[in-house]
């Protein structure tokens, strides 16, 4: 499992290994401990983790919003479990 974050110091979405204690920010150099942050969605694989990660990045750019309402990151993991649903690992 991997668990998609914020770092809390530049805002940059990444993700990290479910098991992982921490992880560096690869932007700014911040420790993200997922204790301490938002976990938005936990995904199967670290490639979907990284094309997710990208996509909210952009969903936040593009509509000019600071952060995701739990609304927003409830409709995230729905559309990712659906996703899942029709692509089932091989
Ligand atoms: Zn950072």
């Amino acid at each position: 499992m991997y668990l998609i974050v914020r770092c809390p110091g530049c805002l940059t979405f990444t993700y990290m290994d479910k098991y992982q204690k921490w992880k560096l920010c690869p932007v700014c150099g911040e420790t993200i401990s997922p204790g301490k942050v938002q976990v938005y969605i936990d995904v199967n694989k670290p490639g979907e983790a990284e094309t997710i990660a990208r996509q909210l990045q952009k969903y936040l750019q593009d509509n000019k919003k600071k952060d995701l309402s739990n609304e927003e990151i409830q409709n995230i993991r729905e559309e990712y479990a659906g996703w899942v649903r029709s692509n089932p690992p091989l």
